[in-house]
């Protein structure tokens, strides 16, 4: 059966079906039928919402942004606010995950690490997507999980081996994701080195 549109004239304006009386506005609907079914119960919640709304019939209309105060609309702005709510996101694996010295981009690659949401095979296997094959595109000599990719695969380790190197560090060959992109690591150097490090190993980590 089709399906008849609601309102009658297609090319009706706002102010022609909000009554605009001069003080507030009123629903002057123009239905081709009786709403039923969940139209039937929004059309009070929209009549509510515009009962408050002035209308400047000497303005033309004009699409704003709330997001910016200057009502533009920019893609620095959104993504900031993007990057703000996703980082800010409570969850209750990571509850505070932030470090100043390494870029937006950097911080989210570690979040979306700890909530095993990096698409390595066996992540996208499990996700129902159809590959030949799940293990490392890299080595072919395990299965491609975070932990092998970003740590036990040769090319990995090799830049973790020189990076422990250069920090004094060792036991790079036991260690997990946790250890390395969780909160404590880099706990046993003090104050602002433990800042420098994370950054360091974060940093690293977004680039393998
Ligand atoms: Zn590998």
């Amino acid at each position: 059966m089709e399906q008849t549109l609601l309102e009658e004239d297609p090319n009706a304006k706002v102010i022609d079906r909000v009554g605009w009386n001069g003080t507030n506005c009123t629903g002057a609907w123009s239905w081709s039928r009786e709403p039923i079914g969940r139209t039937a119960n929004e059309a009070p919640g929209l009549r509510d919402l515009i009962t408050s709304v002035i209308i400047n019939t000497e303005k033309k209309d004009f699409w704003g942004w709330k997001l910016n105060n200057n009502n533009g609309f920019a893609t620095g702005i959104l993504a900031d606010n993007i990057d703000n709510r996703l980082l800010n996101a409570g969850t209750n694996v990571c509850e505070t995950i932030g470090n100043n010295l390494v870029p937006k981009k950097v911080e989210i690659f570690v979040w979306r690490l700890r909530k095993k949401r990096l698409p390595v095979l066996i992540e996208l296997d499990k996700r129902g997507i159809d590959l030949n094959s799940v293990r490392c595109s890299i080595c072919d000599g395990d299965i491609e999980m975070v932990d092998h990719s970003l740590i036990f695969c040769n090319k990995s380790m090799d830049v973790w081996s020189k990076i422990f190197d250069w920090w004094g560090l060792n036991g790079i060959a036991n260690a997990s994701i946790m250890d390395l992109f969780g909160e404590g690591f880099g706990s046993n150097s003090s104050g602002i080195s433990a800042k420098i490090l994370q950054a360091v190993i974060w940093t690293s980590g977004y680039l393998i």
